[in-house]
């Protein structure tokens, strides 16, 4: 299809291998299932990946927008862009999917933190296909935990590399947010399969020919079941069948009605799904689906909280070299008669700041989940093991709204930068802000994470998980005295002290005023990106400064600013936060 060239990306090799130090790269590579893997590995392989990222990957980015996948009615068939299949096709030629698969089942045995650094580049590269990238991801991780050995033996290998893709079937008309409404049908058969009936709304990539076979995982009630979600099991289902040999057999009682016509991500196909009397396979015990399906969702929230990062990055390097160019005006700092590039504007160094200082901290937060997630699930059972898990279940929802929150702002600051052209489709900047405003609404709105973190997460254990996280993050900014770094850790513990006393108030409201805690979710689920976000960014610096890496001194800037624009607003978000439900009195009985 004949669309303007694409805007290039350049995959940002060096400033992610700081931000995996930071993350707790060292920690990883000592365990000694990573004995194979080491920072020169790492490096070559991410230096290969992002050629990928911004060659072919890159490449459909712009078509997909401009052309979408399309639908034919005739046939229920779905495709994709041309561009979309050759992407495909050289990621699954390459292996990239199979590469945290662990050694034993023929991956790479790479942490998860550098799987996660693919699907960074991918995603900013082209965010609606890596989609497709992103739930086979999460299906695999499903399977590993919950799938029969005959279930993992059939799948898991084509899944890893790619050929079969996966897909996520929750959502319904009148079970969105409510996973408990749903209503698709499982019945038993006598042959040990399940006959699985009704209709899935708003299935990514739920219909497509990039890959030979689709693996759905589907979320359903059996007919005995309890109400709400406690009566939901998981079920497989495959639009092929698959023989005991592996071969592909006949079609499944599973197709797709529509797509849908959206604001964004227009390359990825969002499907209206059918069961009809389909073939489905339990995963894991009967009525056990949502524990189940968490595996999956919490894998897919850590990496839609990329995404967050992902577009602003993207969004960033465009606005960067556009205000570079464009002149108007003069800087107050100019020595020259003529107009100043936009840069030079203190305005203009503002929004670009912000975007590229909170890109940094939300990739900082993902990264950090995702190292605690890799440890949780390499050491063995016991107290370290736990602690990880805790924090993995702490940051994820903190990972997924925080991060996607300011990736939304961020294409939209990148507009503002770009003026009158921003609006104007040819400069390709406004894809970035239709592309991200999905990411803050699908795996659960950034509302609903936010309630998660204040009344399951936080309350846990009377918040000791949090404080053992406060804990941390005062203990490390004692370690960094430098004095460059002196105003931004200040203004860092002065935010914490101010989450600390919302987190003692938070918890005593969920139990004895859960109104005034609902009306704090989001705003307190805000405060505690903000504080870990600018104790982040200060272990950045000082990383940064330790490695003696040339941008060291820049990093140090970086932190405080974030520090001063992030974290200096704390006392006044905490007042609101612990303002309660009062103020929501114009639209309260
Ligand atoms: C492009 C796209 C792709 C998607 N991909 C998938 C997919 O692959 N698989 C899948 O299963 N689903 C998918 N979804 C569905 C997505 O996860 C849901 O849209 C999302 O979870 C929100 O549900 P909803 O749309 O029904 O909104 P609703 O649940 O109706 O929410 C509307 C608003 O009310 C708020 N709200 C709802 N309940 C509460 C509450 N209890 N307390 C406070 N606020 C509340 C929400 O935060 C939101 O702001 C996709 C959706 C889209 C648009």
């Amino acid at each position: 299809m004949n669309v303007p060239a694409p805007t290039p990306y350049r995959a940002p090799v060096d400033e992610v291998m700081l931000a995996l130090e930071v993350a707790g790269l060292s920690e990883l590579l000592e365990l000694d299932v990573f004995a194979h893997v080491d920072r020169d590995a790492i490096r070559s392989v991410l230096d290969e990946f992002a050629r990928l990222a911004e060659g072919e990957i890159a490449s459909g980015d712009r078509v997909g927008d401009v052309a979408h996948s399309t639908f034919d009615p005739a046939s229920g068939e779905v495709s994709a862009p041309a561009e979309f299949a050759r992407a495909y096709e050289r990621y699954v030629e390459g292996g990239w999917g199979a590469l945290q698969i662990p050694s034993a089942l023929g991956g790479g045995g790479f942490p998860t933190l550098i799987a996660t650094v693919l699907q960074e580049f991918f995603a900013s590269a082209n965010l609606a296909l890596s989609l497709n990238i992103v739930l086979t991801l999460g299906a695999i991780e499903a399977l590993l935990q919950w799938g029969s050995d005959e279930q993992r033996a059939l799948y898991l290998t084509k899944l890893a590399t790619g050929e079969w893709s996966g897909t996520m079937n929750l959502t319904e008309a009148q079970a969105g947010s409510d996973l408990g409404e749903i209503r698709t049908l499982a019945t038993a058969r006598e042959d040990g399969t399940w006959s699985l009936s009704g209709t899935k709304i708003f299935i990514t990539w739920g219909e497509h020919t990039l890959s030979s076979n689709i693996v759905h995982l589907v979320l359903a009630r059996t007919p005995d079941a309890p109400p709400g979600t406690k009566g939901l099991s998981l079920f497989l289902v495959p639009k092929f069948l698959v023989a005991a040999n592996g071969e592909l057999a006949e079609r499944n009682a599973v197709r797709a009605l529509s797509i849908e016509h959206k604001l964004g991500i227009h390359g990825s196909p969002t499907c209206v799904m059918e069961f009809d009397h389909a073939t489905g396979f339990l995963v894991g015990p009967l009525h056990g689906g949502m524990k189940a399906m968490f595996t999956m969702m919490n894998n897919a929230r850590l990496a839609i909280g990329l995404e967050g990062p992902a577009v602003a990055e993207r969004a960033y390097q465009h606005a960067y070299e556009y205000a570079t160019t464009r002149t108007q005006g003069r800087a107050t700092s100019s020595s020259t008669a003529t107009n100043s590039p936009i840069i030079e504007h203190p305005d203009v160094q503002r929004m670009l700041l912000t975007m590229s200082t909170s890109t940094q901290a939300a990739r900082l937060l993902i990264y950090r989940a995702v190292a605690h997630k890799d440890l949780a699930h390499q050491l063995g059972d016991g107290p370290l093991r736990e602690h990880h898990q805790e924090m993995v279940d702490l940051l994820t929802p903190v990972a997924k709204a925080w991060s996607t929150d300011r990736g939304l702002e961020a294409a939209s600051t990148a507009i503002q930068v770009f003026g009158g052209m921003g609006f104007i489709e040819e400069t390709g900047i406004a894809q970035r802000l239709r592309d991200a405003r999905i990411t803050t609404i699908y795996e659960g709105t950034n509302g609903i994470q936010s309630i998660d973190l204040a009344f399951r997460k936080i309350p846990r254990q009377g918040g000791a998980h949090a404080r053992e996280l406060f804990d941390e993050i005062r203990q490390s900014l004692a370690k960094h005295d430098e004095p460059a770094l002196r105003h931004a850790t200040s203004l860092v513990l002065g935010a914490l002290d101010v989450l600390e006393t919302t987190t003692t108030w938070m918890i005593e409201a969920v139990t004895n005023a859960p109104d005034d805690a609902l009306a704090g979710a989001t705003l307190y689920q805000r405060l505690f990106g903000d504080v870990v976000g600018g104790w982040l960014m200060i272990a950045r610096a000082a990383r940064a400064a330790l490695l003696a890496r040339p941008e060291a001194a820049r990093a140090l800037d970086e932190a405080t600013f974030f520090a001063i624009e992030f974290c200096g607003p704390a006392t006044a978000l905490g007042a609101v936060i612990t303002s309660g439900a009062k103020r929501l009195a114009p639209l309260r009985p």
